[in-house]
């Protein structure tokens, strides 16, 4: 049986970070000058990953990212997604990416069985690419959306971050670069998660006011009414144009969030904010097979109580999550190590 938390969430989702390397340095998740890396005998073998895998799907996982760090980064990517799509449990098998490697990438992955792709894209200017991911590789992530178009990807996402002072100029040419793609774009809020240290709240673009920009550009927006644990909620345009905000910093969606990460290196986190995870490579490293792992899974699930974001909006004084001294002595608290 699918086991429930405290709150009564069933544990259907798994993002599986698969390197904590990057090749961008984007400043609401990487803006320091050095990090410190997961060590390489650490990270998960494609084998221990499977082994993992089959035990979430035991306990009701039927979705599954494959998110990093920059995921495209780990050696022989479509190897795993070949072994993770034998997994008939998973109804819908995604990753998420940065697209700078897509264009080599896409066809292989599909190939392999990916179902669905969702590529990070902020701006639309090169020259604010450099500023804001510290590499010149705005080119070469339009050519990677465009080879998943061509490889069969229907139903492309975009997710942009919007910083106030940054990119909020760009809502409007964002819709439109999406809409000529038949992609959907999903404005993200820029969240005070780990690894976010130049974090502050007047550099959120708020749900509401993106709302009211797009109301100014568009005319009447209309709320899709779903019911589903996704975290972007989905709105109309008059012309037809379906995008999502997710309003992780002033409207978050704990009370139904059924997701969990998993690190390269075997750290199981029940919350985006936790302090503290659950050590899987052990028992993985052990020779745990996939019913002792779910028993594992099953009694930390049914003891979760998080509410990060909750917890974050209800604080008086909001600043970033951790230190940079904090996050180089806990890189587990890291955006692009727990995975986005
Ligand atoms: N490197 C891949 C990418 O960028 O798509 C996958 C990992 S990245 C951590 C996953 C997502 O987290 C990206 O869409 C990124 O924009 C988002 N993200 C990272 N830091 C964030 C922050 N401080 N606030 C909001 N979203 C953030
Ligand atoms: Fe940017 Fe993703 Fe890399 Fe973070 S992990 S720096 S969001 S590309
Ligand atoms: Fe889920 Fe934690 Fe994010 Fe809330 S903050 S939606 S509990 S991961």
């Amino acid at each position: 049986m699918s086991p429930v938390d405290l709150h009564g969430r069933a544990l259907s989702n798994l993002r599986l970070s698969v390197t904590d390397r990057c090749n961008l340095r984007c400043s609401y998740c990487m803006p320091e000058l050095d990090y410190a890396w997961l060590a390489k005998p650490l990270i998960l073998s494609f084998e221990e990953i499977a082994r993992v895998v089959e035990a979430f799907t035991r306990l009701g996982v039927d979705k599954l990212r494959l998110t990093g760090g920059e995921p495209l980064l780990r050696k022989d990517l479509p190897v795993l997604v070949e072994l993770l799509a034998q997994n008939a449990a998973i109804r819908d098998l995604a990753l998420t990416t940065n697209g700078l490697l897509l264009r080599e990438l896409a066809a292989p992955l599909r190939r392999a069985g990916l179902h669905r792709l969702t590529v990070s894209l902020d701006t639309l200017d090169p020259q604010r690419f450099r500023a804001l991911t510290r590499r010149d590789g705005l080119a070469d992530v339009i050519a990677g959306l465009d080879a998943a178009a061509a490889a069969g990807f229907a139903k492309l996402k975009i997710d942009s971050v919007v910083l106030r002072g940054t990119n909020d100029d760009e809502l409007v040419p964002l819709l439109e670069f999406a809409r000529a793609r038949d992609a959907e774009l999903r404005f993200i809020e820029y969240m005070d998660v780990g690894g976010a240290t130049n974090w502050s709240m007047e550099k959120v673009l708020t749900r509401a006011q993106m709302l009211e920009r797009i109301r100014e550009a568009y005319g009447p927006i209309t709320p899709l009414e779903e019911h589903s644990s996704a975290p972007a909620e989905r709105f109309l345009l008059s012309d037809g144009t379906v995008f999502g905000i997710i309003a992780s910093t002033t409207q978050p969606f704990c009370s139904s969030c059924d997701r969990s990460r998993l690190t390269a290196d075997g750290m199981w986190f029940t919350c985006l904010y936790a302090r503290t995870g659950l050590d899987l490579r052990a028992p993985l490293r052990a020779g745990a097979g996939p019913d002792e792992l779910a028993q594992i899974l099953r009694e930390r699930w049914t003891r979760r109580s998080d509410r990060g974001a909750e917890e974050r909006l209800a604080l008086h004084q909001r600043e970033p999550l951790a230190e940079p001294g904090e996050l180089r002595s806990n890189p587990h608290l890291e955006m692009h190590t727990r995975g986005g």
